[in-house]
């Protein structure tokens, strides 16, 4: 079943229109990628949905229009944002980075239940569960900004470029956290990725963005193997 369909989506900051036609879907549990060159228009794709930009065109979620709903209505719904640039609350130590994750719920013993899976997850936040966020390295704070949104058990996971400023060896280790995660809980995600060897690790399908408009969709191993695919954005 469809989780997440956009149609047409535009949307504009301000005077500005930046999508001019996304069109994609997100099945149930399934993960799929958001691919494109710089200013494409991908993470603007994950702010239309979060309700952080005017939109136009279709956005449903689980059958529900949610276009024009503000942000935590959205997020209300069951839908988790990572922004790129991690979102975490420096100031706050690691666990109550998660423990506001979960500031919906109300299932404390599941709740203290969900913040061990994360460290389980994440054994590098182990150690780190007293220190404030603001002193992590980058890739501690996107596993803990992962976490943070885990933490609120969404039906949807959006992630923008989870890999951004990480080693090449911790975008791997944070990229198979989170493929664990998809397999253990189901949650479906949306994944906007730079590198796009590293989302086929972990989507099933992706849409490639040029300036504002989807114009190309197929299975990971389909386009990761055409040649304009791996010319534009795997470096080949
Ligand atoms: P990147 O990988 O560089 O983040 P992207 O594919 O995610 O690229 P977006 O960030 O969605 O692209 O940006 C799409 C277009 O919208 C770009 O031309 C960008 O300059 C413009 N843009 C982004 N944010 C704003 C804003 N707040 N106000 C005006 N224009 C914006």
């Amino acid at each position: 079943m469809t989780l997440l369909e956009l149609d047409g989506v535009t949307a504009s900051y301000g005077p500005v229109q930046v999508l001019e036609g996304i069109s994609l879907s997100v099945p149930e549990g399934g993960a799929v990628g958001v691919l494109g060159a710089n200013g494409a228009g991908k993470t603007t794709t994950l702010r239309a949905i979060s309700g952080a930009v005017r939109t136009g065109g279709t956005l449903r979620f689980d059958g529900r229009d949610i276009k024009g709903l503000r942000p935590e209505q959205v997020a209300a719904l069951g839908i988790a944002h990572v922004p790129e640039g991690r979102g975490t609350l420096g100031q706050l130590t690691v666990r109550e980075n998660l423990a506001v994750g979960a500031y919906r719920r109300r299932d404390r013993r599941a709740i203290a239940e969900d913040v061990d899976y994360c460290l389980d997850l994440f054994p590098q936040l182990q150690e780190r569960v007293g220190s404030r966020a603001a002193a992590l390295s980058g890739g501690e704070q996107q596993m803990l900004a992962v976490g943070r949104a885990f933490m609120a058990r969404p039906r949807l996971l959006l992630l923008d470029e989870a890999s951004l400023g990480l080693a090449p060896g911790t975008a791997k280790t944070v990229y198979a956290a989170i493929r664990r995660l998809r397999v253990e809980s189901g949650i479906a995600m949306l994944v906007v990725e730079q590198n796009a060897n590293l989302a086929f690790t972990l989507v099933d399908t992706a849409t490639v963005l040029e300036t504002g408009r989807s114009v190309l969709t197929g299975t990971s191993a389909e386009l990761a193997g055409k040649d304009e695919i791996r010319r534009a954005y795997l470096g080949g």
